[in-house]
């Protein structure tokens, strides 16, 4: 199955990929990973991707195409892939349908992990460190035994990392919103887009997602 996954930061992607990955035995094909690769192997497009990096610049999106192109012309895909953090744009999105249509191919389902900003705030701002002794904790996830006392030294400051933090997080979400909600009517619009609920648990997302891997 040749697979897209989409959804918000916070939204569970990740776990969710990993556990699609081994379901299927597919490639995870994430940005970050095709450039690490492309970099490391130092191939022309990775090349040129370092040198615009390196600078501090944005990798130009004919860079960044060359190399989706490269990765999804490798064996590994043929039966399937499944792409994360590809397509970020429509004009991305148009030029992935190019790719895949050259291989005479298309995208299976675009599946959306939706979960409600409230939320994405409530687990993204909810990290917070131990001022004394740096043992990090979350408010949902992994909060101390005692409120407000650190487990291990007994400490009663904590602060969180400016990513972190609320004002940082919401500009964060703000920024992925208006390209993810454009994404998922192109999709929808192409009668692929599956949408999941998020705000469930982990297991219980992934049962809803292999439904429709089924
Ligand atoms: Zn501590």
């Amino acid at each position: 199955m040749n697979l897209y996954l989409l959804g918000l930061p916070g939204a569970g992607k990740g776990t969710q990929a990993s556990r699609i990955q081994e379901a299927l035995d597919i490639p995870h094909i994430s940005t970050g990973d095709m450039f690490r690769a492309a970099m490391k192997n130092e191939t022309p497009l990775g090349k040129k991707a370092k040198s615009f990096m390196d600078a501090g610049d944005l990798v130009p999106d004919e860079v960044t195409n060359g190399i989706v192109a490269e990765r999804l012309d490798q064996d590994d895909t043929t039966d399937g892939f499944l792409l994360d953090g590809f397509p970020r744009t429509i004009p991305q999105a148009e030029v992935l349908e190019q790719i895949l249509s050259d291989q005479n191919r298309q995208l299976d389902a675009a599946i959306y992990i939706k979960v409600d900003k409230s939320i994405l705030m409530e687990r993204l701002t909810g990290r917070f460190i131990c001022s004394n002794c740096g043992e990090t904790y979350h408010k949902l996830y992994n909060p101390p035994q005692e409120d407000g006392v650190c487990d291990v030294c007994g400490g009663t400051e904590f602060h969180q990392r400016d990513d972190d933090k609320p004002e940082t997080v919401k500009k964060r979400i703000e920024v992925n919103e208006e390209q993810t909600n454009a994404l998922v009517d192109f999709y929808q619009e192409k009668g692929i887009l599956r949408i999941i609920d998020g705000q469930q648990a982990p297991d219980d997302v992934f049962a809803d997602i292999q439904q429709i891997l089924d």
